[in-house]
């Protein structure tokens, strides 16, 4: 994600944690109950106990004038104990019906997005199953976190870490990856643009059935649909991968010609931190009221004040967030931290010749003195202020980073750190460890001092000095 303005838009402030102790830790709980939320510490009822997803198969149908919102969802998922019971995650539309394995199960939607199904049978652990999730009514703008609407009469789904529970069912958490594929029907003047790879796009009547899949696993926060009368760029990668880029009516003529870079920014960023990890690319440039651009897998949605350094912001979550995802809303630095590395210091340094030195020490001597600049700690920032600190002073604890151990070790570092992870989650601790594994340094005071304090670091963490690089 990234916002438009430096500080954070109330949008993306106003996610509300609810405190209370790790579901799943509840000693009196039904053995053959699955835990309503895996214990994230700021959103402890994200995701569900009991169950891993494979695959969901969303089926929508929308229409734009009354935004009314039919859909049918199947998640083909196996069991990891043994489950009389197991939540969903959903906060959209009146549920109509519910199967199990193709056999009409009980359900109940209770708290802010749980579903709670009850199969006809038990689910056996280890073994697959397929639930069914049938729902129809209107599309309700969810304030940042799911539908928002376009002027042109469009839709788009965006929100981090919320968003997807707003259109379909699933296991919403960054522990649980799984591909995805949509098939969309709309009114046939309508264009669908979602993640990963066009399946069809085919008139029926006066209906247009639209179909996206992705062939690798993504989270349901980086899943996305936008419907609006798109115009398209397509374009491909010197090694063939397709990039789709869709533009909503009066989006800037100067974003086509950003997005025309894309097949550089991706080298760009392919060359910092290994081959780019998805089947195809794009970008989503919507015409609309939203505050921020975000990441969604292998086509970010752009809002309309994106810029080159958004674009490369976004491209770089394509590493940092996506194919290598945060274990728990505490590690947002492994995401934000890097994307704007890349986008504020290394994309402007090698591509662009600037001195980014001279931008760091500048930047130091501007808020040393400032007590908000520093009052919001990089590591476990808190609930609701995920998406603060990580993009102003991120950037800062990654350039003295790499001074303290030198150019060499950490651009392989950071590389084999990602290689580590693929397609899986990471942790700030785990970060730490992996870095402290390829220095001579002991790096513990390093980043104690940038990682937990409210408070600028002493001189010899602010300006360090490496063998392999001169001090800044
Ligand atoms: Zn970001």
């Amino acid at each position: 994600m990234r916002l438009s303005g430096w500080m954070c838009a109330a949008v993306a402030c106003a996610f509300v944690a609810v405190w209370s102790a790790p579901a799943n830790a509840d000693p009196l709980a039904d053995p053959l109950v699955g835990a309503p939320g895996l214990g994230d510490p700021y959103y402890p009822l994200d995701g569900n106990g009991g169950y891993d997803v494979q695959h969901y198969d969303v089926g929508i149908d929308y229409d734009p004038p009354s935004r009314r919102l039919t859909g049918t969802t199947e998640i083909s998922a196996t069991a990891t104990q043994a489950l009389r019971r197991f939540n969903l995650d959903f906060a959209g539309p009146a549920v109509r019906m519910v199967s199990v394995n193709h056999l009409p199960a009980a359900f109940d939607r209770n708290g802010e997005h749980e579903l709670t199904v009850t199969p006809t049978l038990p689910l056996l652990p280890g073994l697959p199953f397929v639930v069914t999730v049938d729902y129809a009514g209107p599309a309700v703008d969810a304030g940042g976190e799911g539908w928002t609407f376009a002027p042109s009469g469009g839709a788009f789904v965006a929100g981090e870490p919320h968003s997807a529970t707003s259109w379909y069912p699933l296991n919403d958490t960054p522990l649980d990856k799984a591909t995805f594929e949509l098939h969309a029907t709309v009114p046939a003047e309508w264009e669908v643009v979602s993640n990963g790879l066009p399946t069809e796009n085919v008139l029926r009547g006066d209906k247009r059935v639209v179909g996206w899949a992705t062939t690798k696993p993504v989270l349901g926060y980086l899943t996305t649909v936008a419907i609006d009368k798109f115009d398209y760029l397509e374009q491909r990668r010197a090694n063939g991968t397709p990039l789709v880029s869709a533009f909503a009516p009066n989006a800037k003529s100067h974003h086509r010609e950003t997005e025309q870079r894309l097949p550089e920014i991706l080298d760009f960023t392919e060359n910092l931190y290994g081959p780019y990890p998805f089947e195809a690319s794009g970008g989503i440039y919507l015409d609309a009221d939203i505050e921020y651009s975000l990441e969604t897998q292998t086509r970010p949605l752009y809002a309309p004040k994106t810029n080159l350094q958004t674009v490369v912001h976004e491209i770089a979550h394509q590493w940092w967030g996506n194919w290598v995802s945060v274990r728990h809303w505490s590690d947002i630095c492994l995401n934000e931290c890097f994307a704007s590395y890349t986008a504020d210091y290394l994309w402007p340094e090698r591509m662009e010749g600037k001195n980014v030195d001279d931008d760091y020490r500048e930047t130091i001597r501007k808020y040393r003195d400032s007590a908000k600049f520093w009052a919001i700690p990089l590591e476990n920032p808190g609930a609701g202020k995920e998406f603060t600190s990580v993009y102003y002073r991120g950037p800062l604890f990654l350039h003295a980073l790499r001074k303290q151990i030198g150019d060499a070790v950490f651009f392989v570092a950071v590389r084999d750190f990602l290689a580590a992870h693929t397609y899986g989650n990471a942790s700030m601790p785990e970060f730490r460890a992996f870095m402290q594994s390829r220095s001579a340094t002991n790096l513990t005071g390093f980043f104690d001092a940038w990682l937990d304090r409210t408070e600028p670091p002493p001189e010899e963490y602010l300006f360090p000095s490496s063998p392999a690089a001169p001090g800044l």
